[in-house]
């Protein structure tokens, strides 16, 4: 694994300047933004929520459902956000006007009891504290303003209308945290069902959770700091490149090393002073040139064959960062038409593997003989890797983790 300078970085991801990208391009805008996308996604909403399929029954589905409701509540509620959604203001005015209600008192500091002039330090018990609040991955890099939305939408409160306003991010805010949540392995096998959508849910959960923590314990410190745990204020995965948590990959994700993309990202802004960390290559762009496993096994067809690009497929892409654009629109048509989740392109990844010894020794050999990397995506098919676990009699054999 190589550590990468900034410029050596971007020669590798960035073919030209970057216009900020309009959040409201993106796919969870655009199904309510975009009157063509809504009339599309309205057309195809036939489907039962749940069937007596194994994996699709009404036990699998609140399997699911429960962690995705909380952390969607928990993001919706999320009112450090530039742009709050005005559902998170009604519930912050009405939980200041009942202060005196609450059965604690949190005294905030001024940040005079800590030692600013000490970066290393700080950065350290940020890292441990960000472990400590459930984070498997933390990085920190520069805040790279070209990763900023230009503009946010958030839902009005009668759900019929929506705001689309200016973000700004004040200019004290130098850094950002990026904290990734592992996903369970042997839960994300079962794509296409509700059991693997409930592990990618608990992990989206368990990040809501860790990055709202972290966030306030900056903030009592008396630091600044912005939660943007569900992508509606940063792009996640270029910072997470440049924070050294891995490699972009074909289906669109990051890919780290110790849990490839089986991993949910979330980002702190901030204006404490942090060290930042370094860009890392360990030939994920190589490989998927190769391997192309993602644009095989994917449902919808919505993942390229091709050679990277900056043309867009649609507007839901960013131009100018060197990618392989992926389809968001067949995505999210395929997720209305069937109401079940995917995680396909996640699942069978090959850089989809436990973070065992034996699994960093093989990641060990694939970053160090490039040349062999056909031969590895082979192998890979050949063990069975990639293949979907079925649901059935899932709830007689589960022996979930700790
Ligand atoms: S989630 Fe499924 S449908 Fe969407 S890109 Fe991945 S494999 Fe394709
Ligand atoms: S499945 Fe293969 S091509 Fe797709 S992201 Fe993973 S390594 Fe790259």
């Amino acid at each position: 694994m190589k550590k990468l300078s900034l410029t050596e970085w971007e020669s590798h991801y960035v073919a030209g300047p970057i216009k900020r990208f309009d959040q409201i391009n993106t796919m969870s805008v655009r199904k309510y933004a975009d009157p063509t996308m809504a009339k599309k996604l309205a057309g195809l909403s036939s489907a039962t929520a749940f069937s007596d399929v194994p994996g699709h029954r009404l036990q699998n589905y609140a399997l699911r459902w429960a962690p995705r409701h909380y952390h969607s509540l928990i993001a919706e509620l999320n009112g450090t956000k530039p742009n709050p959604s005005p559902l998170s203001l009604e519930l912050k005015g009405a939980v200041e006007g009942a202060n005196k209600a609450l059965s604690y008192q949190i005294n905030m500091g001024d940040n005079s009891g800590i030692d600013t002039a000490n970066p290393d330090i700080i950065t350290r018990d940020i890292k441990n504290t960000a472990t400590f609040y459930g984070a498997d991955l933390v990085g920190i890099c520069e805040l790279d303003s070209r990763w900023i939305y230009s503009h946010t939408c958030q839902k009005e409160s009668n759900a019929d209308s929506y705001t689309h306003e200016p973000q700004v991010i004040p200019d004290n805010i130098k850094y950002a945290i990026v904290l990734g949540f592992e996903p369970d392995y042997k839960m994300l096998k079962h794509v296409q069902t509700y059991i693997g959508g409930a592990a990618h849910d608990l992990a989206s959960n368990r990040m809501v959770n860790g990055s709202a923590l972290l966030a306030q314990f900056i903030r009592i410190m008396g630091f600044s700091a912005i939660d943007c745990n569900i992508d509606d204020v940063v792009m996640a995965v270029p910072l997470a490149m440049q924070a050294g948590l891995g490699q972009l990959g074909r289906h669109g994700m990051l890919i780290s090393p110790q849990f490839g993309p089986r991993i949910r990202l979330s980002v702190i802004l901030t204006d404490l002073p942090l060290v930042i960390d370094t860009p890392i290559d360990f030939g994920v762009t190589e490989f998927c040139n190769t391997c192309k496993k993602c644009a095989r096994m994917c449902p919808s067809g919505s993942i390229s064959f091709f050679d990277r690009t900056t043309g867009p497929v649609n507007i839901s892409n960013s131009p100018e960062g060197l990618k392989w654009p992926q389809n968001a629109e067949t995505c999210l048509m395929r997720a209305a038409r069937d109401k079940y989740p995917c995680s396909t392109c996640i699942s069978c990844c090959p850089y989809n593997k436990p973070n065992t010894l034996f699994h960093r020794t093989v990641r060990w050999f694939t970053d160090h003989a490039r040349w062999a990397d056909s031969f590895y995506a082979w192998l890979d098919d050949v063990f069975g890797y990639g293949n979907p676990q079925k649901a059935d009699g899932f709830w007689d054999k589960w022996k979930p983790k700790r």
